[in-house]
């Protein structure tokens, strides 16, 4: 009977150790884990913990109440592990957590020593544990979501299974009533619970590995597409987003406009008051820029001070309305530098498809001349390609509309 106790005991054991050990190595050779290191510390301090409750009854009780206490701990730890995935504020030691761990840990050392009872040592050990892993469910239920669903799911019904067991568990060992061996490794629900429990765990453990490879690659994913400076498409993202735009609307003979928006006098800017400051016009035009265009515009920096805004089943002269909507807001909103406003404007070339332009490099090149119009004409304003000879013939085009703003005189 013993020998069969230890080895399934020594199996769970050997499992828990493993699972733990895979969780350290894994955070430590893969940087950017949010939390598997802390997820490996909280499997083999339950490990340990489960280790040493096995001694109870055979040597001295305080080597198993401090098993009890380190399993309780070990979940305390869990919980610090979820809550840096939530990327939340000192997550490892967060005081209520620790304080009812701490509280436990009294009761179960009050039941040791001061007044032994084994079975209210029972009732406190399993109690707490089934509501700190219900707490933990808890805290799981808002995972971050920029991550693949399929492991958020897998882990968040998992340690609802977990903590349901443990409740049933609790419930259990309490309506069992008194037992005249009341050694925690004598109760009937012990190695049904402990089996299914390190099995839980080890998918548990899996699912925040999961976790952590789908929260990477979506990192990358954002890496690849974003601008670092502004947050918003970078230059090969955008030319991809062209790239599918323009099938598709030529493909359903749909109409689609680019505009291509250049800050002016940007080099003074740089000048006057630093690159660190241009940078933060930078960003400050590109969010004007993605408040004002609409939601299925794509908006992006081409590179430099130069931005691009695409616009699906859009006209030239929709197109205009909408830059006209942005180059006014940027004229009414100056940038903030120490409670001084720096005027920043943009020109403008926008470019449709037409009979004559088709294909990214010609929409491209059609927005860019537009653009260096805009700037010969003064800046400030808008132009487009339908000032090119020829290209009024087209009937998906309306008629011109070309915003014409005379520069203000900069000091
Ligand atoms: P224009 O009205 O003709 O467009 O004049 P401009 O001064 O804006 O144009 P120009 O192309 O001569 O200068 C662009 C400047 O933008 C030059 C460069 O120093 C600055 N610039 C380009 N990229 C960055 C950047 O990432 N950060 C900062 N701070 N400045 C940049
Ligand atoms: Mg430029
Ligand atoms: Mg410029």
């Amino acid at each position: 009977m013993l020998t069969s106790l230890f080895s399934a005991n020594a199996i769970l054991l050997g499992i828990l150790l493993t699972v733990g050990i895979l969780s350290l190595v894994f955070a430590r050779l893969e940087p950017g884990t949010r939390a598997a290191g802390d997820w490996g510390t909280s499997i083999l301090m339950m490990g340990l913990g489960y280790a040493m409750l096995q001694t109870d009854g055979r040597v001295p009780s305080l080597f198993s109440v401090t098993g009890e206490i380190i399993m309780l701990a070990g979940i305390a730890v869990m919980h610090g592990a979820i809550r840096k995935f939530r990327l939340e504020e000192n997550p490892i030691w967060s005081p209520d957590t620790w304080g009812f761990v701490a509280a436990c840990s009294v009761l179960l050392l009050w039941y040791t020593f001061a007044h032994p009872s084994a079975r209210a040592r029972i009732i406190v050990f399993s109690l707490g544990l089934a509501l700190l892993l219900v707490w933990a469910a808890l805290r799981s239920i808002t995972l971050p979501g920029n991550m693949n669903r399929a492991p958020r799911r897998l882990f968040t019904s998992v340690i609802w299974g977990v903590a349901a067991l443990f409740v049933a568990r609790a419930i259990g060992t309490i309506a069992a009533g008194p037992h005249e061996d009341e050694h925690f490794r004598h109760d009937t629900l012990q190695p049904f619970a402990a089996t299914i429990g390190v099995l839980l765990l080890t998918t548990l453990s899996i699912a925040l590995m999961w976790m952590e490879v789908s929260l990477l690659n979506a990192r990358l994913a954002r890496l690849v597409s974003q601008d670092v400076l502004t947050g918003i498409l970078n230059h090969r993202a955008l030319m991809e987003s062209c790239e599918r735009e323009l099938s598709r609307a030529e493909h359903f003979h749909e109409s689609l406009s680019i505009a291509m928006l250049d800050i002016d006098n940007f080099r003074r800017v740089n000048d006057d008051h630093g690159h660190a400051v241009g940078d933060a016009v930078l960003r400050h035009v590109a969010d004007l820029i993605g408040a004002d265009v609409r939601k299925y515009d794509t908006c992006g920096r081409l590179g430099g001070e130069e931005f691009l805004v695409i616009m699906p089943q859009t006209s030239i002269a929709h197109a205009s309305d909408v830059m006209e909507r942005v180059r006014q807001s940027m004229e009414k909103t100056p940038y903030m530098h120490k409670q001084t406003p720096l005027a920043v404007t943009v020109s403008i070339g926008i470019s449709g498809l037409t009979g004559n332009i088709t294909g990214l490099d010609a929409l491209m090149g059609a927005a860019e001349r537009a653009l260096y119009r805009a700037k010969r004409g003064g800046r400030n304003r808008i132009e487009t390609s339908r000032s090119e000879a020829g290209e009024d013939a087209d009937p998906r085009v309306a008629p011109s509309v070309v915003y014409d703003n005379p520069p203000k005189e900069t000091p």
